[in-house]
């Protein structure tokens, strides 16, 4: 562990060597599933190079000087911390370059913050969280940076997976890939959060998490467990009724309150578990074993699913997977919700029952 930060012991290693090396500079590309710590190690990384009382070489920040308080509460004047704001779906050009009117001036926008001479004399730093957002313009205003960095600019960009980077932006960048958190060190985060009181819930969260702590508390939630299992139950009969489990969809959303961020995780979460309960009745239906996480309801839906589909079972389950995961993105873009539950569950309800049209829970139109 460094620093707070566990799970992440090869990329500190590799961190520590460059820096010993005095190989520090121009881009960093920080991939990897969201909440698994690269924010953290990203603000880490600058108080080390920035410290007042530790040389960068010691790779130890102080972690109480003025540099280093400033860094973590983010008013370091040397680093600027940028990221998408919520209701946009890409990084605004503001943002890199500076306000209309103000784009030539000195130290406007990121870019300029990056040209700008060292306060500290050591370096320029600039952080950009969600990297997976860039427009095309966004991306042109970067280049230049990317192809020649000023001197002592130092970017890191945080994104989750190497498809979703520009080329423009990926091939200009040192990949630095993090890992989703082994379940052992997530259910020791979890604990110590305070996300779960008892060791085999903490468990069973992490599992879940997929390696993520940010997921982790949201999955936290109290009322997703719950919500989960209760609609597991009917997906796993293929006995839901499209248009009752669209309200329940719906007021599930609604009582995570009026923040969008919010209403959205909430979704987004059960619509990942139903992609990869999907994906499990697929890894039985290909004759794959089920291990102990494959839950009965799974089971019982792929006895179920043969009974109805026979031997298209496998290709309709995948449609229904693709589904899933297009309503994830569909999410992330800002979609209505309310629109977007509907068609979903309605795409859902027809590809698993499309060899009983005549049914009597038919979705019926409104
Ligand atoms: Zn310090």
């Amino acid at each position: 562990m460094w620093h707070g930060i566990k799970g992440h012991d090869e990329n500190v290693e590799r961190f520590r060597r460059a820096v010993s090396r005095g190989r520090i500079g121009g881009t960093y590309l920080f991939l990897g599933p969201p909440g698994i710590g690269k924010k953290l190690f990203a603000l880490k990384f600058a108080q080390t190079l920035l410290c007042e009382k530790h040389p960068a070489e010691l790779f130890d920040p102080c972690e109480a000087c003025a540099s280093c308080l400033q860094v973590i509460s983010r008013t370091h004047p040397d680093v600027m911390f940028v990221s998408r704001p919520p209701e946009k779906s890409f990084i605004p050009l503001e943002t890199l370059i500076g306000e209309r009117g103000q784009r030539n001036v000195e130290g406007a926008g990121l870019i300029g913050h990056l040209a700008l001479k060292p306060y500290s004399g050591r370096f320029r730093i600039g952080i950009i969280d969600d990297a997976d957002y860039f427009n095309a313009e966004g991306a042109n205003a970067l280049l230049k940076t990317l192809e020649e960095p000023p001197p002592q600019a130092l970017l890191i960009l945080i994104g989750t997976s190497a498809s979703k980077q520009l080329p423009t932006i990926r091939s200009r960048s040192q990949i630095v890939r993090f890992r989703p958190l082994p379940v052992d060190i997530l259910t020791e985060l979890i604990l110590e959060e305070g996300l779960s009181q008892n060791l085999d819930e903490a468990r069973r969260l992490a599992q879940l998490s997929g390696g993520s702590l940010e997921r982790a508390r949201d999955l936290a939630d109290p009322e997703m467990w719950p919500f989960w299992v209760r609609w597991r139950a009917e997906l796993s009969g293929i006995s839901f009724d499209a248009v009752t489990w669209s309200q329940e969809f719906r007021t599930f959303v609604d009582n995570a309150g009026k923040e969008a961020a919010a209403r959205r995780k909430r979704l987004y979460h059960i619509l990942s578990f139903t992609a990869n309960f999907l994906r499990d009745a697929i890894t039985l239906l290909v004759g794959g074993h089920a291990d102990d996480s494959t839950s009965a309801e799974c089971q019982n839906f792929v006895r179920v699913i043969k009974e109805i589909l026979g031997p298209d079972a496998v290709e309709v389950i995948q449609h229904c997977v693709e589904t899933c995961l297009q309503a994830c993105e569909d999410i992330e873009r800002n979609a209505n919700l309310t629109i977007l539950i509907d068609d979903w569950i309605t795409t859902l309800w027809h590809c698993l029952n499309r060899s009983r049209v005549a049914s009597p829970q038919s979705p019926k139109p409104t």
